[in-house]
Protein backbone atom coordinates (compact mmCIF):
# COMPACT_ATOMS: atom_id res chain seq x y z
CA UNK A 1 0.00 0.00 0.00
CA UNK A 2 1.45 3.54 -1.01
CA UNK A 3 1.50 5.88 2.16
CA UNK A 4 0.36 9.22 1.87
CA UNK A 5 2.26 12.11 -0.16
CA UNK A 6 3.93 14.44 1.81
CA UNK A 7 7.16 16.72 0.95
CA UNK A 8 10.55 15.95 1.42
CA UNK A 9 11.80 18.22 4.77
CA UNK A 10 14.38 20.80 4.13
CA UNK A 11 17.76 20.02 5.85
CA UNK A 12 18.25 22.34 9.30
CA UNK A 13 21.77 22.93 8.84
CA UNK A 14 21.84 24.66 12.10
CA UNK A 15 22.38 21.30 12.91
CA UNK A 16 25.99 20.35 13.69
CA UNK A 17 25.68 16.73 12.32
CA UNK A 18 23.82 17.84 9.32
CA UNK A 19 26.49 20.27 8.73
CA UNK A 20 29.03 17.26 9.08
CA UNK A 21 27.25 15.34 6.63
CA UNK A 22 27.19 18.12 4.16
CA UNK A 23 31.25 18.39 4.49
CA UNK A 24 31.51 14.99 3.78
CA UNK A 25 29.32 15.04 0.65
CA UNK A 26 31.30 17.68 -0.63
CA UNK A 27 34.45 15.85 -0.89
CA UNK A 28 32.89 12.45 -1.63
CA UNK A 29 31.73 14.42 -4.76
CA UNK A 30 35.09 16.55 -5.21
CA UNK A 31 37.10 12.97 -5.76
CA UNK A 32 34.54 12.11 -8.69
CA UNK A 33 35.27 15.19 -10.48
CA UNK A 34 37.23 15.96 -13.58
CA UNK A 35 36.15 12.47 -15.68
CA UNK A 36 34.93 11.94 -18.97
CA UNK A 37 30.89 10.29 -19.35
CA UNK A 38 29.88 9.19 -22.75
CA UNK A 39 26.35 9.16 -24.65
CA UNK A 40 24.41 6.53 -23.19
CA UNK A 41 21.44 5.37 -25.84
CA UNK A 42 19.69 1.94 -25.43
CA UNK A 43 21.88 1.27 -22.43
CA UNK A 44 25.18 1.52 -25.00
CA UNK A 45 28.26 3.84 -24.04
CA UNK A 46 28.75 6.11 -26.98
CA UNK A 47 30.92 8.55 -27.93
CA UNK A 48 33.75 7.08 -25.33
CA UNK A 49 36.27 9.12 -27.23
CA UNK A 50 34.26 11.30 -28.56
CA UNK A 51 35.84 14.60 -30.32
CA UNK A 52 33.70 16.82 -29.15
CA UNK A 53 33.09 17.67 -25.27
CA UNK A 54 31.14 19.66 -23.24
CA UNK A 55 33.26 20.71 -20.59
CA UNK A 56 31.23 21.55 -17.25
CA UNK A 57 33.47 23.91 -14.91
CA UNK A 58 32.50 25.81 -11.03
CA UNK A 59 31.35 29.26 -11.87
CA UNK A 60 32.76 30.05 -8.50
CA UNK A 61 36.19 28.69 -9.97
CA UNK A 62 36.30 27.89 -13.45
CA UNK A 63 39.11 26.42 -13.30
CA UNK A 64 38.19 23.28 -11.82
CA UNK A 65 36.16 21.07 -14.48
CA UNK A 66 33.87 18.90 -13.31
CA UNK A 67 33.50 16.76 -15.70
CA UNK A 68 33.88 16.36 -19.59
CA UNK A 69 30.54 15.03 -21.44
CA UNK A 70 30.23 13.70 -24.78
CA UNK A 71 28.64 16.12 -27.46
CA UNK A 72 26.59 14.17 -29.43
CA UNK A 73 26.77 14.29 -33.40
CA UNK A 74 23.08 13.93 -35.22
CA UNK A 75 23.92 10.34 -36.05
CA UNK A 76 23.74 9.40 -32.65
CA UNK A 77 20.73 11.68 -32.21
CA UNK A 78 19.36 9.53 -34.82
CA UNK A 79 20.30 6.52 -33.20
CA UNK A 80 18.52 7.37 -29.73
CA UNK A 81 15.42 8.32 -31.94
CA UNK A 82 15.38 4.82 -33.14
CA UNK A 83 16.28 3.24 -30.15
CA UNK A 84 13.63 5.61 -28.00
CA UNK A 85 11.38 4.31 -30.74
CA UNK A 86 11.70 0.68 -30.02
CA UNK A 87 11.67 0.88 -26.44
CA UNK A 88 8.71 2.38 -26.73
CA UNK A 89 7.12 -0.16 -27.93
CA UNK A 90 7.85 -2.43 -24.75
CA UNK A 91 7.55 0.24 -22.37
CA UNK A 92 4.14 1.41 -22.98
CA UNK A 93 2.88 -2.26 -22.21
CA UNK A 94 4.43 -2.62 -18.82
CA UNK A 95 1.75 -1.44 -15.93
CA UNK A 96 1.37 1.71 -14.49
CA UNK A 97 1.86 0.43 -11.15
CA UNK A 98 5.19 -1.07 -12.17
CA UNK A 99 6.54 1.82 -13.98
CA UNK A 100 5.49 4.08 -10.85
CA UNK A 101 7.78 1.63 -8.39
CA UNK A 102 10.60 2.62 -10.68
CA UNK A 103 10.37 6.15 -9.84
CA UNK A 104 10.06 5.20 -6.08
CA UNK A 105 12.96 3.28 -6.13
CA UNK A 106 14.48 5.99 -7.07
CA UNK A 107 12.87 8.59 -4.85
CA UNK A 108 14.35 6.32 -1.75
CA UNK A 109 18.34 6.04 -3.00
CA UNK A 110 18.01 10.06 -3.65
CA UNK A 111 17.19 10.22 -0.22
CA UNK A 112 19.32 8.54 1.02
CA UNK A 113 22.25 10.12 -0.70
CA UNK A 114 20.63 13.39 -0.67
CA UNK A 115 23.50 15.33 0.32
CA UNK A 116 25.54 14.11 -2.61
CA UNK A 117 23.02 15.17 -5.15
CA UNK A 118 23.25 18.68 -3.32
CA UNK A 119 26.31 19.01 -3.33
CA UNK A 120 27.29 18.39 -6.66
CA UNK A 121 25.19 21.05 -7.55
CA UNK A 122 26.83 23.78 -5.03
CA UNK A 123 29.82 22.65 -7.28
CA UNK A 124 28.54 22.72 -10.36
CA UNK A 125 26.14 25.74 -10.71
CA UNK A 126 27.15 27.43 -7.63
CA UNK A 127 23.84 26.81 -4.95
CA UNK A 128 24.03 27.63 -1.51
CA UNK A 129 23.70 24.61 0.36
CA UNK A 130 20.26 25.49 1.49
CA UNK A 131 19.12 26.47 -2.21
CA UNK A 132 20.91 23.19 -3.47
CA UNK A 133 19.29 20.78 -0.36
CA UNK A 134 15.66 22.66 -1.84
CA UNK A 135 16.66 21.75 -5.34
CA UNK A 136 17.01 17.35 -4.46
CA UNK A 137 13.81 17.89 -2.22
CA UNK A 138 12.11 18.88 -5.08
CA UNK A 139 13.57 16.24 -7.24
CA UNK A 140 12.44 13.62 -4.24
CA UNK A 141 9.07 14.84 -4.61
CA UNK A 142 8.20 15.09 -8.09
CA UNK A 143 9.17 11.09 -8.13
CA UNK A 144 7.24 10.56 -5.09
CA UNK A 145 3.82 12.69 -6.11
CA UNK A 146 3.90 11.71 -10.40
CA UNK A 147 4.50 8.17 -8.93
CA UNK A 148 1.21 8.45 -7.09
CA UNK A 149 -0.57 10.41 -9.65
CA UNK A 150 0.10 7.76 -12.43
CA UNK A 151 -1.65 5.21 -9.80
CA UNK A 152 -4.54 7.75 -9.73
CA UNK A 153 -4.73 7.77 -13.55
CA UNK A 154 -4.83 4.26 -14.30
CA UNK A 155 -6.97 2.89 -11.82
CA UNK A 156 -10.91 2.57 -13.61
CA UNK A 157 -11.92 6.15 -14.17
CA UNK A 158 -15.52 7.43 -13.03
CA UNK A 159 -17.95 7.84 -15.82
CA UNK A 160 -21.84 8.62 -16.24
CA UNK A 161 -23.05 4.79 -16.32
CA UNK A 162 -25.11 4.28 -20.06
CA UNK A 163 -27.34 0.93 -19.62
CA UNK A 164 -26.26 -2.00 -22.12
CA UNK A 165 -22.59 -0.92 -22.45
CA UNK A 166 -19.43 -0.96 -20.91
CA UNK A 167 -17.37 2.36 -20.58
CA UNK A 168 -13.91 2.59 -19.65
CA UNK A 169 -11.47 5.44 -19.75
CA UNK A 170 -7.80 4.90 -20.24
CA UNK A 171 -4.86 7.37 -20.33
CA UNK A 172 -2.34 5.92 -22.55
CA UNK A 173 1.39 7.26 -23.46
CA UNK A 174 1.89 9.46 -25.85
CA UNK A 175 5.31 8.00 -27.47
CA UNK A 176 8.89 9.61 -27.67
CA UNK A 177 9.43 12.77 -26.23
CA UNK A 178 12.30 15.03 -26.08
CA UNK A 179 13.16 16.94 -22.29
CA UNK A 180 15.12 19.95 -22.58
CA UNK A 181 15.56 20.96 -19.09
CA UNK A 182 17.53 24.42 -18.11
CA UNK A 183 20.45 24.87 -15.63
CA UNK A 184 18.57 26.58 -12.76
CA UNK A 185 17.08 23.82 -11.51
CA UNK A 186 18.94 21.49 -13.13
CA UNK A 187 18.16 18.23 -10.64
CA UNK A 188 14.41 19.04 -9.78
CA UNK A 189 13.09 20.04 -13.29
CA UNK A 190 15.21 17.76 -15.27
CA UNK A 191 13.98 14.64 -12.98
CA UNK A 192 10.43 16.53 -13.17
CA UNK A 193 9.71 16.45 -16.69
CA UNK A 194 11.78 13.04 -17.18
CA UNK A 195 9.52 11.12 -14.49
CA UNK A 196 6.55 12.59 -15.74
CA UNK A 197 7.24 11.37 -18.97
CA UNK A 198 8.56 7.93 -17.85
CA UNK A 199 6.05 6.90 -15.49
CA UNK A 200 3.33 8.02 -18.11
CA UNK A 201 4.75 5.10 -20.42
CA UNK A 202 6.86 7.54 -22.60
CA UNK A 203 10.44 6.58 -23.69
CA UNK A 204 12.60 9.87 -23.87
CA UNK A 205 16.11 10.85 -25.26
CA UNK A 206 17.41 13.88 -22.57
CA UNK A 207 18.91 16.52 -23.30
CA UNK A 208 20.38 18.19 -20.53
CA UNK A 209 21.48 21.98 -20.32
CA UNK A 210 25.17 21.95 -21.55
CA UNK A 211 26.22 24.06 -18.33
CA UNK A 212 24.97 21.36 -16.25
CA UNK A 213 25.60 18.06 -17.68
CA UNK A 214 26.85 16.73 -14.48
CA UNK A 215 24.20 16.41 -12.29
CA UNK A 216 22.23 15.35 -15.34
CA UNK A 217 24.45 12.23 -15.42
CA UNK A 218 24.33 11.83 -11.85
CA UNK A 219 20.65 11.41 -12.09
CA UNK A 220 21.12 9.17 -15.65
CA UNK A 221 23.24 6.53 -13.37
CA UNK A 222 20.64 6.78 -10.11
CA UNK A 223 18.05 5.55 -13.31
CA UNK A 224 20.67 2.90 -13.98
CA UNK A 225 20.89 1.57 -10.69
CA UNK A 226 17.38 1.25 -10.20
CA UNK A 227 16.68 -0.89 -13.16
CA UNK A 228 15.06 1.43 -15.38
CA UNK A 229 14.99 -0.70 -18.95
CA UNK A 230 17.55 0.24 -21.40
CA UNK A 231 16.50 2.97 -24.10
CA UNK A 232 13.45 4.20 -22.06
CA UNK A 233 15.96 6.94 -21.11
CA UNK A 234 18.64 7.82 -23.17
CA UNK A 235 21.22 10.23 -22.49
CA UNK A 236 22.27 12.63 -25.28
CA UNK A 237 24.10 15.49 -24.03
CA UNK A 238 24.87 18.26 -26.90
CA UNK A 239 24.36 21.46 -28.66
CA UNK A 240 20.83 22.73 -28.74
CA UNK A 241 21.42 24.23 -32.50
CA UNK A 242 22.96 21.08 -33.78
CA UNK A 243 20.89 18.39 -32.10
CA UNK A 244 18.36 20.07 -30.43
CA UNK A 245 16.97 21.08 -34.08
CA UNK A 246 17.35 18.02 -34.68
CA UNK A 247 15.50 16.07 -32.21
CA UNK A 248 12.58 18.74 -32.46
CA UNK A 249 12.10 18.63 -36.23
CA UNK A 250 12.52 14.83 -35.98
CA UNK A 251 9.38 12.76 -37.12
CA UNK A 252 9.04 10.33 -34.81
CA UNK A 253 9.47 13.10 -31.93
CA UNK A 254 5.71 13.10 -30.39
CA UNK A 255 6.07 15.89 -27.93
CA UNK A 256 8.74 17.84 -26.35
CA UNK A 257 8.82 18.65 -22.59
CA UNK A 258 10.72 22.10 -22.24
CA UNK A 259 11.84 24.82 -19.48
CA UNK A 260 14.02 27.53 -20.64
CA UNK A 261 14.14 31.20 -22.02
CA UNK A 262 11.05 32.85 -23.80
CA UNK A 263 13.33 32.63 -27.08
CA UNK A 264 13.95 29.64 -26.92
CA UNK A 265 11.06 27.96 -25.67
CA UNK A 266 9.41 30.23 -28.80
CA UNK A 267 11.43 28.88 -31.14
CA UNK A 268 10.89 25.24 -30.12
CA UNK A 269 7.28 25.73 -30.39
CA UNK A 270 7.60 26.91 -34.04
CA UNK A 271 9.67 24.33 -35.63
CA UNK A 272 7.35 21.82 -33.56
CA UNK A 273 4.30 22.94 -35.41
CA UNK A 274 5.63 22.06 -38.58
CA UNK A 275 4.42 18.36 -39.82
CA UNK A 276 7.41 16.50 -41.43
CA UNK A 277 7.31 14.36 -43.61
CA UNK A 278 6.15 10.95 -42.23
CA UNK A 279 5.24 12.81 -39.43
CA UNK A 280 1.74 10.91 -38.17
CA UNK A 281 0.57 13.43 -35.30
CA UNK A 282 0.39 17.38 -33.99
CA UNK A 283 3.08 17.45 -31.58
CA UNK A 284 2.17 18.51 -28.12
CA UNK A 285 4.97 21.26 -26.38
CA UNK A 286 4.83 21.50 -22.92
CA UNK A 287 6.99 24.64 -22.55
CA UNK A 288 7.84 26.53 -19.36
CA UNK A 289 9.44 29.98 -19.53
CA UNK A 290 10.60 33.20 -18.64
CA UNK A 291 9.42 35.87 -15.77
CA UNK A 292 9.38 39.06 -14.71
CA UNK A 293 8.27 37.98 -11.42
CA UNK A 294 6.97 41.42 -9.27
CA UNK A 295 5.76 41.77 -5.69
CA UNK A 296 3.56 44.21 -4.48
CA UNK A 297 4.11 46.15 -1.27
CA UNK A 298 0.41 47.88 0.08
CA UNK A 299 0.77 50.96 2.06
CA UNK A 300 -1.07 49.41 5.16
CA UNK A 301 1.20 46.19 4.50
CA UNK A 302 3.52 44.76 7.25
CA UNK A 303 6.94 46.39 5.83
CA UNK A 304 9.27 44.38 8.08
CA UNK A 305 7.84 41.11 6.41
CA UNK A 306 7.43 42.46 2.95
CA UNK A 307 11.05 43.70 2.82
CA UNK A 308 11.96 40.12 4.23
CA UNK A 309 10.10 38.54 1.24
CA UNK A 310 11.29 40.94 -1.42
CA UNK A 311 15.16 40.49 -0.24
CA UNK A 312 14.44 36.62 0.03
CA UNK A 313 12.95 36.45 -3.49
CA UNK A 314 15.32 38.46 -5.55
CA UNK A 315 18.20 37.45 -4.12
CA UNK A 316 17.87 34.07 -3.24
CA UNK A 317 20.17 31.57 -5.73
CA UNK A 318 21.33 34.98 -7.08
CA UNK A 319 17.95 35.89 -8.42
CA UNK A 320 18.34 32.75 -11.19
CA UNK A 321 14.93 31.27 -10.59
CA UNK A 322 12.26 31.77 -13.18
CA UNK A 323 9.92 32.92 -9.98
CA UNK A 324 12.41 35.36 -8.35
CA UNK A 325 11.11 39.09 -7.54
CA UNK A 326 13.03 41.48 -10.07
CA UNK A 327 10.56 44.28 -9.28
CA UNK A 328 9.24 45.38 -6.74
CA UNK A 329 6.25 47.89 -6.52
CA UNK A 330 5.75 49.84 -3.69
CA UNK A 331 3.19 52.21 -2.78
CA UNK A 332 4.18 55.96 -2.73
CA UNK A 333 2.78 56.49 0.96
CA UNK A 334 5.62 53.67 1.79
CA UNK A 335 8.08 53.81 -0.73
CA UNK A 336 11.48 55.76 1.07
CA UNK A 337 10.50 53.39 4.04
CA UNK A 338 10.29 50.23 2.01
CA UNK A 339 13.70 51.53 0.09
CA UNK A 340 15.66 51.66 3.33
CA UNK A 341 14.60 48.47 4.55
CA UNK A 342 15.50 46.45 1.55
CA UNK A 343 18.54 48.68 1.20
CA UNK A 344 19.54 47.53 5.16
CA UNK A 345 18.82 43.52 4.74
CA UNK A 346 20.54 43.53 1.23
CA UNK A 347 23.66 44.98 2.30
CA UNK A 348 23.83 42.09 5.13
CA UNK A 349 23.60 39.42 2.78
CA UNK A 350 27.33 37.55 2.83
CA UNK A 351 28.39 36.54 -0.99
CA UNK A 352 31.05 33.70 -1.87
CA UNK A 353 31.98 30.44 -2.93
CA UNK A 354 28.54 28.47 -1.44
CA UNK A 355 31.03 25.19 -0.33
CA UNK A 356 30.85 27.41 2.76
CA UNK A 357 27.81 27.41 4.41
CA UNK A 358 27.76 30.91 5.59
CA UNK A 359 27.28 32.54 1.88
CA UNK A 360 23.80 33.39 1.52
CA UNK A 361 24.70 34.20 -2.74
CA UNK A 362 26.94 32.22 -4.84
CA UNK A 363 28.43 33.32 -8.20
CA UNK A 364 26.20 33.65 -11.39
CA UNK A 365 25.91 30.48 -12.65
CA UNK A 366 28.28 30.92 -16.17
CA UNK A 367 30.40 33.99 -18.08
CA UNK A 368 27.96 34.70 -20.17
CA UNK A 369 24.99 35.09 -17.65
CA UNK A 370 27.81 37.12 -15.85
CA UNK A 371 28.34 39.45 -18.86
CA UNK A 372 24.47 40.16 -19.43
CA UNK A 373 23.72 40.74 -15.99
CA UNK A 374 26.78 43.14 -15.62
CA UNK A 375 25.19 44.94 -18.95
CA UNK A 376 21.83 44.99 -17.54
CA UNK A 377 23.01 46.46 -14.00
CA UNK A 378 24.46 48.87 -16.39
CA UNK A 379 21.67 50.06 -17.95
CA UNK A 380 19.99 49.78 -14.85
CA UNK A 381 22.29 52.88 -13.15
CA UNK A 382 21.23 54.62 -15.91
CA UNK A 383 17.30 54.33 -16.15
CA UNK A 384 17.26 54.95 -12.00
CA UNK A 385 19.25 55.61 -9.27
CA UNK A 386 21.34 52.81 -7.29
CA UNK A 387 20.28 52.04 -3.70
CA UNK A 388 23.17 49.60 -2.90
CA UNK A 389 25.40 46.72 -5.49
CA UNK A 390 26.11 47.31 -8.83
CA UNK A 391 29.58 45.80 -9.01
CA UNK A 392 31.49 42.84 -10.10
CA UNK A 393 33.34 40.92 -6.65
CA UNK A 394 37.23 40.40 -7.71
CA UNK A 395 37.81 37.20 -6.45
CA UNK A 396 41.52 35.04 -6.30
CA UNK A 397 39.77 32.47 -8.38
CA UNK A 398 38.26 34.66 -10.41
CA UNK A 399 34.49 33.53 -9.87
CA UNK A 400 31.06 35.30 -11.19
CA UNK A 401 30.46 36.70 -8.39
CA UNK A 402 28.10 39.73 -8.62
CA UNK A 403 26.97 42.24 -5.84
CA UNK A 404 23.15 42.12 -5.54
CA UNK A 405 21.63 45.01 -6.70
CA UNK A 406 19.00 47.28 -5.91
CA UNK A 407 18.05 50.47 -8.09
CA UNK A 408 15.48 52.92 -7.37
CA UNK A 409 12.92 55.21 -8.96
CA UNK A 410 12.61 52.70 -12.54
CA UNK A 411 9.92 53.50 -14.55
CA UNK A 412 7.30 50.64 -15.28
CA UNK A 413 8.08 50.73 -18.52
CA UNK A 414 11.70 50.57 -18.57
CA UNK A 415 14.07 47.58 -19.67
CA UNK A 416 15.26 46.58 -16.22
CA UNK A 417 11.26 46.51 -15.46
CA UNK A 418 10.26 44.38 -18.47
CA UNK A 419 13.41 42.13 -19.47
CA UNK A 420 13.97 38.96 -17.81
CA UNK A 421 17.42 39.59 -16.55
CA UNK A 422 18.03 36.56 -14.77
CA UNK A 423 20.19 37.98 -12.04
CA UNK A 424 20.61 39.29 -8.53
CA UNK A 425 18.71 42.68 -9.66
CA UNK A 426 16.20 44.23 -7.99
CA UNK A 427 14.03 46.70 -9.72
CA UNK A 428 12.34 49.32 -7.50
CA UNK A 429 9.07 51.14 -9.08
CA UNK A 430 7.21 53.64 -7.20
CA UNK A 431 3.27 53.28 -7.54
CA UNK A 432 0.35 56.07 -6.97
CA UNK A 433 -1.65 53.62 -5.15
CA UNK A 434 -2.96 50.63 -4.96
CA UNK A 435 -4.75 50.45 -8.36
CA UNK A 436 -2.07 51.27 -10.10
CA UNK A 437 0.77 49.36 -8.42
CA UNK A 438 -1.70 45.96 -9.74
CA UNK A 439 -1.84 47.98 -13.47
CA UNK A 440 1.93 47.84 -13.38
CA UNK A 441 2.39 44.11 -11.60
CA UNK A 442 0.14 43.06 -14.83
CA UNK A 443 2.17 45.56 -17.52
CA UNK A 444 4.83 42.98 -18.74
CA UNK A 445 4.48 39.98 -21.53
CA UNK A 446 5.18 37.56 -18.80
CA UNK A 447 2.66 36.01 -16.42
CA UNK A 448 4.69 33.37 -14.09
CA UNK A 449 4.80 34.34 -9.96
CA UNK A 450 3.63 37.52 -8.34
CA UNK A 451 2.94 38.36 -4.64
CA UNK A 452 1.02 41.14 -2.45
CA UNK A 453 2.27 42.24 0.93
CA UNK A 454 -1.05 44.07 2.19
CA UNK A 455 -3.69 44.10 4.92
CA UNK A 456 -6.68 45.61 2.94
CA UNK A 457 -8.90 42.38 2.18
CA UNK A 458 -10.99 44.39 -1.02
CA UNK A 459 -6.87 44.67 -2.60
CA UNK A 460 -6.30 41.03 -1.90
CA UNK A 461 -9.99 39.97 -3.44
CA UNK A 462 -9.24 42.15 -6.18
CA UNK A 463 -5.35 40.78 -6.74
CA UNK A 464 -6.57 37.13 -6.49
CA UNK A 465 -8.80 37.71 -9.17
CA UNK A 466 -6.93 40.17 -11.34
CA UNK A 467 -3.02 39.65 -11.11
CA UNK A 468 -2.36 38.00 -13.71
CA UNK A 469 -0.28 35.26 -13.20
CA UNK A 470 0.43 31.43 -12.90
CA UNK A 471 1.46 31.29 -9.04
CA UNK A 472 0.08 34.40 -6.76
CA UNK A 473 1.28 34.43 -3.18
CA UNK A 474 -0.62 36.60 -1.00
CA UNK A 475 1.64 38.01 2.10
CA UNK A 476 4.65 35.76 1.38
CA UNK A 477 7.34 35.57 -0.75
CA UNK A 478 7.26 34.73 -4.63
CA UNK A 479 9.59 31.77 -4.71
CA UNK A 480 9.97 28.14 -2.99
CA UNK A 481 6.74 26.42 -4.62
CA UNK A 482 6.48 22.86 -3.23
CA UNK A 483 5.26 20.01 -4.94
CA UNK A 484 1.99 19.04 -4.47
CA UNK A 485 1.14 22.29 -2.83
CA UNK A 486 1.55 25.14 -5.50
CA UNK A 487 1.44 23.63 -8.87
CA UNK A 488 3.43 25.80 -11.12
CA UNK A 489 3.30 27.24 -14.21
CA UNK A 490 3.19 30.94 -16.00
CA UNK A 491 0.85 32.79 -18.06
CA UNK A 492 1.18 34.40 -21.07
CA UNK A 493 4.62 34.51 -22.74
CA UNK A 494 5.77 32.39 -19.15
CA UNK A 495 4.52 29.13 -20.81
CA UNK A 496 1.64 26.77 -21.54
CA UNK A 497 0.87 27.02 -17.55
CA UNK A 498 1.81 23.30 -17.83
CA UNK A 499 1.39 22.89 -13.34
CA UNK A 500 4.32 21.11 -12.56
CA UNK A 501 3.61 19.46 -9.13
CA UNK A 502 0.33 19.55 -9.19
CA UNK A 503 -3.17 16.79 -10.90
CA UNK A 504 -3.13 18.09 -13.94
CA UNK A 505 0.66 17.96 -15.23
CA UNK A 506 0.69 13.92 -16.29
CA UNK A 507 -2.73 14.25 -18.51
CA UNK A 508 -0.07 16.22 -20.81
CA UNK A 509 2.29 13.41 -21.01
CA UNK A 510 -0.98 10.90 -21.83
CA UNK A 511 -3.75 10.94 -24.32
CA UNK A 512 -7.12 10.12 -23.12
CA UNK A 513 -8.97 6.85 -24.83
CA UNK A 514 -12.65 6.21 -24.25
CA UNK A 515 -13.99 2.22 -24.90
CA UNK A 516 -17.19 1.58 -25.34
CA UNK A 517 -18.91 -2.21 -25.54
CA UNK A 518 -22.63 -3.09 -26.33
CA UNK A 519 -23.38 -5.48 -24.60
P1 LIG B 1 17.70 28.37 -22.23
O1 LIG B 1 16.44 28.64 -22.99
O2 LIG B 1 18.92 29.06 -22.66
O3 LIG B 1 18.02 26.80 -22.27
C1 LIG B 1 17.08 25.85 -21.83
C2 LIG B 1 17.42 24.52 -22.48
O4 LIG B 1 17.24 24.63 -23.88
C3 LIG B 1 18.86 24.08 -22.27
O5 LIG B 1 18.89 22.68 -22.10
C4 LIG B 1 19.52 24.46 -23.58
O6 LIG B 1 20.65 23.68 -23.86
C5 LIG B 1 18.39 24.16 -24.55
N1 LIG B 1 18.48 24.80 -25.86
C6 LIG B 1 19.05 25.98 -26.18
N2 LIG B 1 18.91 26.21 -27.51
C7 LIG B 1 18.23 25.15 -28.02
C8 LIG B 1 17.76 24.80 -29.31
N3 LIG B 1 17.96 25.58 -30.36
N4 LIG B 1 17.11 23.63 -29.46
C9 LIG B 1 16.89 22.83 -28.39
N5 LIG B 1 17.30 23.11 -27.14
C10 LIG B 1 17.95 24.26 -26.96
O7 LIG B 1 17.35 28.64 -20.69
P2 LIG B 1 18.35 28.52 -19.45
O8 LIG B 1 19.31 29.67 -19.52
O9 LIG B 1 18.88 27.14 -19.32
O10 LIG B 1 17.36 28.72 -18.22
C11 LIG B 1 16.93 29.95 -17.79
C12 LIG B 1 15.56 30.28 -18.31
O11 LIG B 1 14.65 29.26 -17.93
C13 LIG B 1 14.99 31.56 -17.76
O12 LIG B 1 14.33 32.25 -18.78
C14 LIG B 1 14.00 31.08 -16.71
O13 LIG B 1 12.96 31.99 -16.42
C15 LIG B 1 13.48 29.84 -17.37
N6 LIG B 1 12.89 28.93 -16.41
C16 LIG B 1 11.53 28.81 -16.39
C17 LIG B 1 10.93 27.98 -15.46
C18 LIG B 1 9.43 27.83 -15.44
O14 LIG B 1 8.94 26.91 -14.78
N7 LIG B 1 8.69 28.66 -16.11
C19 LIG B 1 11.70 27.27 -14.56
C20 LIG B 1 13.09 27.41 -14.61
C21 LIG B 1 13.67 28.24 -15.55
Amino acid sequence: MLTEYRNEPFTDFSNGDNQKAFTHALDVVKKKLGKDHPLVVGGERLAIEAEDWLVSTNPSEPKQVIGRYAKATQAQAERAMKVACEAFENWKRVPAVDRARYLFRAAAIMRRRKHEFSAFMVLEIGKSWAEADADTAEAIDFMEFYGREMVRLSAPQPLTANPGEENELHYIPLGVGIVIPPWNFPLAILVGMTTASIVAGNTVVLKPSSETPGIAWEFFALMEEVGLPPGVLNFLPGAGSSIGDFLITHPKTRYIAFTGSKEVGLRINELAAKPQTGQMWIKRVVAEMGGKDSIIVDNCANLDEAADGVVASAFGFGGQKCSACSRAIIHKDIYDEMVKKIKERTEKLVIGDPTDRKHYMGPVASKSQYKTVLEYIDIGKSEGKLVCGGNAIKNKNEGFFIEPTVIQDISPTARIAQEEIFGPVLALIKADGWRHALEIANNTEFGLTGAVYSNNRRNLEQARHEFYVGNLYINRKCTGALVGVHPFGGFNMSGTDSKAGGRDYLLLFTQAKSVAERY
